[in-house]
């Protein structure tokens, strides 16, 4: 039996990887990829056997349980399987879950942790999260939740909380987000950006207020993948350009 290495490939730019991540993308067997993992893709040396997961997944020929299955498959076949997922493994896009899943079929598997877009993104449009005298916390949701359908989301503290908001997966939902937050009481007044495709030459933000930012973002035809950052520290970007 095999391993299986659940390898965060931060958030575009290859040099942005680890340095374990770019051993294990050298020393496997086979690597899986997805959309995320954009210009890391570079790094993989020519001739490695690579199954492209996003291609196959917008096609449909791949779901979810059948990824989680195929990971399975391939550990009994070979020594180093490569699970390269963008940003960081365990922070949204099902890291956890396919972790489980290998644990309850009793294979080795390791999460090798990678920069998250959630901070990452906002930090190249230069967005600090955090910043004394205006944030101290931060908080990562998911914008996609209708479609989840995991009614999980407590909008009432969210809309409340002092410091910053991120949120991932929310462009396509983005007008119901907002809706949402400034219905529990979020300032229509708050900055808000939202960057999309960061790291790759089609990288770009547009910033306007909660009460704007569906109109900005849809005059602007902003498409996923995007970071959208909910508060204060927006602003500190003025300082840092
Ligand atoms: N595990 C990933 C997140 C997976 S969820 C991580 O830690 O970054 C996918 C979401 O991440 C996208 O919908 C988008 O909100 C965000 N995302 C990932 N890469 C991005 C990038 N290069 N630019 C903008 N958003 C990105």
């Amino acid at each position: 039996m095999g391993k299986v290495y659940l390898v965060g490939a931060g958030p575009g730019d290859p040099e942005l990887l680890s340095l374990k991540a770019n051993r294990l993308i050298k020393e496997a067997d086979v690597i899986l990829v997805d959309n995320l993992v954009l210009g890391v893709k570079k790094l993989i040396p020519g001739g490695k056997k690579v199954i492209d997961i996003g291609k196959a997944a917008e096609k449909h020929k791949f779901s979810q349980d059948a990824i989680n299955t195929l990971m399975v498959e391939l550990s009994s076949k070979y020594d180093k399987v490569v699970r390269l997922k963008g940003g960081d493994p365990y922070v949204f896009g099902r890291g956890g879950e396919e972790a489980v899943f290998l644990k309850e079929r009793g294979v080795d598997f390791e999460v090798v942790p990678g920069i998250t877009s959630a901070i990452a993104v906002p930090a190249s449009f230069y967005i600090p999260l955090t910043y004394r005298g205006v944030s101290s916390s931060v908080t990562i949701i998911t914008g996609h939740e209708m479609e989840e359908k995991e009614e999980s989301i407590d909008w009432d503290a969210i809309a409340n909380l002092k410091g910053t908001l991120v949120i991932l997966m929310g462009v396509g939902n983005l007008a119901n987000n907002v809706d949402n937050l400034l219905k529990h009481g979020t300032r229509a007044e708050t900055p808000v950006a939202v960057i999309e495709k960061g790291f790759t030459e089609a990288a770009g933000i547009v910033v306007g207020t909660l009460g704007n930012i569906v109109e900005v973002a849809t005059k602007e035809k902003v498409k996923p993948p995007a970071v959208i950052v909910v508060g204060d520290v927006v602003n500190v970007r003025e300082k840092l350009m």
